[in-house]
């Protein structure tokens, strides 16, 4: 077994308050754990251009484009179209993060909704997949999924999973990927742990959601991409696999699904 199997951070945030402060070293030290790329999230109008730039500097690292469902409210005038146009962009692999948070409920939900459907229509355009954030919203996220579906087919991922097994089910049904942060490895997680360590390997990928969710044992810390090595090792543990073939399968995947980053 390799000390470093090479990973991927499906998702982090590298221009967020506690890793921009210091994203050389973060950078760094990601690259010292195997982490050999990582996808900057876009989740408003203002960072677009910081997170592309990121992107246009480092070379492992890749950028979205979209809009957070908490920020749908403020951004009435990001459309379809705006966000195609920056998709052109070389180094811009995904559209999101969008979906809907009915947890924190920030945004109009009629909003959130509108918004996450102009990005579906967008990853149609573009032939880019989409990434999901869904909280407290299973059952309208999957019907704007399956309707969406039915206008032509798109992929995507559902970024730090925390929904049920059922739910996971019907996003594997519509082809999409699951992708597991350092939740799972919260003592609380019991649900989330079942349903991780039943899904298909060839579905699965792994994220941070940096600098939010520090996987144990970096609990109350930052969180940085480099922790994606701890959630991988735990989860491989737990599905009784090597971290080599989880490393090699969920790089693989992400490759698969973010092609344009291949
Ligand atoms: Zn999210
Ligand atoms: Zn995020």
């Amino acid at each position: 077994m390799s000390p470093n199997p090479m990973l991927i951070d499906s998702h982090c945030h590298l221009n967020y308050k506690g890793l921009i402060e210091d994203q050389a070293h973060v950078l760094e030290r990601a690259r010292a754990r195997g982490v050999g790329t990582m996808l900057n999230i876009a989740t408003r109008e203002s960072e677009w251009d910081a997170v592309l730039d990121t992107a246009v500097r480092e070379p492992d690292v890749w950028a979205t484009v979209g809009i957070h469902p908490h920020e749908a409210d403020e951004h009435p005038h990001v459309d379809t179209a705006k966000l195609v146009e920056r998709a052109a962009h070389p180094r811009v692999v995904g559209i999101g993060e969008t979906g809907l948070d009915y947890y924190y409920d920030h945004s109009d939900r009629d909003r959130q909704q509108a918004s996450f459907r102009s990005h579906i229509a967008a990853c149609r355009e573009t032939g880019l997949p989409l990434i999901v954030h869904t909280r407290d919203a299973e059952e309208d996220t999957l019907a704007i999924m399956r309707d969406e579906m039915g206008k032509g087919a798109y992929s995507g991922v559902i970024h730090c999973f925390t929904a049920s097994g059922a739910f996971a089910d019907a996003a594997i049904d519509l082809g999409f990927y699951i992708s597991i942060s350092g939740i799972v490895t919260f003592k609380s997680a019991k649900d989330l742990q079942a349903t991780a360590a039943r899904l298909p390997i060839d579905r699965l990928l792994v994220e941070t959601d940096s600098p939010f969710l520090a996987p144990v044992p970096h609990r109350g810390k930052s969180c940085e991409p480099a922790f994606v090595a701890d959630t991988a090792r735990f989860l491989a543990d737990m599905r009784g696999e090597s971290i080599d073939t989880l490393a090699a399968a969920t790089s693989a995947n992400f490759r698969t699904l973010f092609s344009k980053a291949a």
